[in-house]
């Protein structure tokens, strides 16, 4: 009945809607002025290959809030995206992300690693956002070649046209590009033929039962076929068993990440010797 109002009416009938509307505005007010105190940190995780050996992390973003403790993006990421937050708090992400690529650079023990970013639909979809990603990799001073951006198959809801000739852009200087979340989306196998992709990541929602659902493993073992006739790299999501890891790795799957290996931390933490 709300809706038939039209959106500029505020009908508060429910008193729990009422709440829900009002712990969201808190929230966003917080999020605004986590971005102003410098709240949001990185932490990250190790993607390694066959032999356990680290190629790179993933960055993952992290509140540090001062009362709440670390938040998890799960708790504002989607309030980020409503709310247009997301443009000013994925252009921090992505500077921390090549602050840290750079600095990995300069040490001979990380030199060879890559970072991962997770860019939302809304971030991808801004007219400024080649421009702004290589004028971030200008200031840091990090190679374009290490940078991997993870999209989602939300972005293929928009504009594909527009998504590939950003994705071409940012090519051209070395960057790669990961399908993240894979087969939880609005998958086209059309999309996927046109979208210059890199590597595509089976969901975790695919690994976690891969050895007693064999509706699972006969997604993740497709995924793993599809990515390597399509001559894309495929990383395994997730991944916190041995037994996990023995059958991805005897189905094809080369590049792995998840509890196995460690969970995101502060990039301190990844480097041992
Ligand atoms: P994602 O990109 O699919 O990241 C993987 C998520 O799985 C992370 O959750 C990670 O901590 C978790 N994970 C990793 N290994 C395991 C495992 O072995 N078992 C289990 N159960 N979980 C594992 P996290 O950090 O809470 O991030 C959740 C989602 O938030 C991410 O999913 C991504 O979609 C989004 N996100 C995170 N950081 C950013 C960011 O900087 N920007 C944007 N736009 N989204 C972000
Ligand atoms: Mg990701
Ligand atoms: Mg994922
Ligand atoms: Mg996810």
């Amino acid at each position: 009945q709300a809706k038939a109002l039209g959106r500029n009416t505020l009908c508060f009938f429910d008193p729990a809607m009422q709440a829900a509307a009002s712990a969201r505005s808190a929230l966003e007010g917080d999020i605004r002025q986590a971005l102003q105190r410098n709240e949001f940190l990185l932490h990250y995780q190790p993607v390694v290959n066959e032999a356990g050996d680290m190629l790179g992390a993933e960055a993952l973003v992290r509140w540090q809030h001062p009362q709440r403790g670390m938040v998890p993006p799960g708790e504002f990421i989607a309030l980020a995206e409503q709310t247009g937050l997301i443009l000013p708090l994925g252009r921090r992400v992505m500077r921390m992300a090549c602050d840290q690529l750079a600095q990995w650079a300069r040490d001979p023990r990380t030199a060879g690693w890559s970072v991962a970013v997770n860019v939302s639909a809304q971030e991808f979809r801004h007219p400024q956002f080649v421009a702004q990603v290589l004028e971030t990799l200008r200031e840091s001073g990090a190679s374009a070649h290490r940078l991997k951006l993870e999209l989602t198959e939300s972005l293929m809801l928009h504009d594909v046209e527009d998504s590939i000739l950003k994705m071409q852009a940012l090519r051209t200087v070395g960057l790669g590009f990961s399908l993240d979340d894979f087969g939880t989306g609005y998958s086209s196998l059309g999309y996927l033929k046109r979208l210059p992709l890199d590597q595509l990541k089976i969901d975790q929602s695919f690994v976690r039962d891969v050895l007693t659902d064999p509706n699972d493993a006969a997604i993740a073992c497709t995924i793993v076929a599809l990515a390597h006739s399509l001559g894309l790299e495929v990383v395994a999501e997730g991944v916190e068993t041995e037994g996990q890891r023995a059958f991805l790795l005897r189905n094809g799957c080369r590049q792995f990440q998840g509890y196995l290996w460690g969970r995101p931390g502060p990039a301190e933490a990844l480097v041992c010797s």
